[in-house]
């Protein structure tokens, strides 16, 4: 079969790559790896031995030299890892922390922090969300005083992804005493004195440390400030573009793989002399499940073509990321469904796919912001 576009020939050679490897290095330990509630620092450096963490990046930091329809490509293979906590590890070290430092970072800040991001040896978090202020990022409190030299940070983040193993936060404080979303700025923070991290307990992913972050008295040198001074708000909204198109991709990717399984199952699996796909019930749903992967597929790649072209396509990221999160749990839950008795027993890979992609609706965004976005797009 041709490659579906925007995706080319030497994409889905990069998919078959990605794929080999997940299938053979990660996707058979993540059933011990939920039960664990971590997945080994380690997986990072193996990913950077394939040249996987730094797909999108420029070879002078040891990058691939490739561009986002490359990292797309990890983002949806990485759904056959089979654990939504390790994927998110790797998606957050990769779609969220670093971004912002290539983005925004000055040169001695990608050499000190990008480089060894993309061979392996430093893992990243990204810490905008606290007790206080999740979907209202303007309300954040964590604080940066000026002292000579630098800032002293003061404050709390919490359900931050790699929150414990990270060994820098690319964090966001408040440098102002203005309101709104004014005085924000950016801090690349390293793990060390007044750095402290508490481990959350959650419903999926549970290979992945999301924790909270406590700031106490954290020095922090003037080098380390990430963009411009007071206009870190620019960088958020910048790095939310590519997470949601992130997180819509991980969703079609882990949608495709649940359907395949489900629908080899409901061959196989007999019910009242037949095969569960004999029955008109369970064919129509898997009928419509493969149209929901399709639509979802097409929305997708749409948003994903116009972002690679460098369009603003904010109405249609903000589109992807509000329908294949719902879709994506739906879906889930009708595999689910489809798999009976065994659907809801530990051993099998459907119970944890529902309950890892419960989370796509509320991160990154939740569906209701989505859809305040998609008000003001629409003019409503
Ligand atoms: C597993 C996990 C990993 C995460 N990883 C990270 C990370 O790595 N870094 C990071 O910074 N954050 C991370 N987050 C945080 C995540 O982005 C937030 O949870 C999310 O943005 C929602 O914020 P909140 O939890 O504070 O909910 P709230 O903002 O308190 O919202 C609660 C509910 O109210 C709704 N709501 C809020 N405002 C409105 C409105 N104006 N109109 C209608 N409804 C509204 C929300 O949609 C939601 O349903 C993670 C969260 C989880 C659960």
């Amino acid at each position: 079969m041709p490659p579906t576009p925007p995706f080319s020939d030497e994409h889905e050679q990069l998919r078959a790559s990605a794929r080999g490897f997940i299938e053979r290095e990660l996707a058979p330990h993540a059933q011990r790896w939920e039960e664990e509630r971590w997945f080994p620092d380690e997986v990072f450096g193996k990913l950077a031995a394939q040249g996987l963490l730094g797909l999108k990046y420029p070879e002078r930091y040891g990058g691939q030299g490739g561009d986002y329809l490359h990292e797309a490509v990890l983002i949806e293979e990485l759904a056959r890892t089979g654990s939504g906590g390790t994927a998110a590890g790797i998606g957050a070290h990769v779609n969220i922390a670093t971004p912002p430092i290539w983005k925004f970072g000055t040169e001695e800040q990608k050499q000190r922090y990008l480089a060894p991001a993309i061979r392996g040896e430093l893992i990243g978090a990204l810490g905008i969300t606290e007790p206080g202020a999740g979907s209202d990022v303007a309300a954040l409190r964590t604080r940066a005083d000026r002292v000579d030299g630098g800032w002293v940070v003061n404050g709390e983040k919490t359900y931050i992804t790699n929150g414990v193993r990270a060994h820098f936060i690319v964090t966001a404080v408040k440098t102002s005493e203005q309101g709104g979303h004014h005085g924000i700025s950016f801090l690349l923070v390293d793990r060390g004195e007044g750095v402290s991290s508490a481990k959350l307990e959650k419903l999926g992913w549970h290979a992945s440390d999301t924790a909270t972050i406590s700031f106490e008295d954290v020095f922090v040198p003037e080098e380390n400030l990430l963009g411009e001074l007071n206009d870190g708000f620019k960088l958020i909204m910048a790095n939310f573009q590519w997470e949601r198109l992130a997180m819509a991709l991980g969703a079609v990717g882990a949608m495709q793989l649940a359907w395949e399984r489900t629908a080899e199952f409901a061959r196989e699996r007999q019910a009242f002399g037949r095969p569960l796909s004999g029955h008109q019930a369970i064919r129509h749903k898997l009928a419509d499940l493969a149209t929901s992967v399709y639509t979802c597929s097409c929305v997708t790649y749409d948003a994903l073509r116009r972002f690679v072209d460098g369009e603003e396509p904010l109405r249609e990221v903000t589109m992807a990321k509000l329908l294949t999160q719902r879709a994506s749990f739906e879906l889930m839950d009708e595999c689910l469904q489809i798999h009976g008795g065994a659907g809801y027993m530990r051993e099998y890979w459907v119970e944890r796919a529902a309950r890892d992609a419960r989370l796509g609706p509320i991160g990154g965004g939740s569906d209701e912001i989505m859809r305040e976005i998609l008000g003001r797009v629409l003019a409503l």
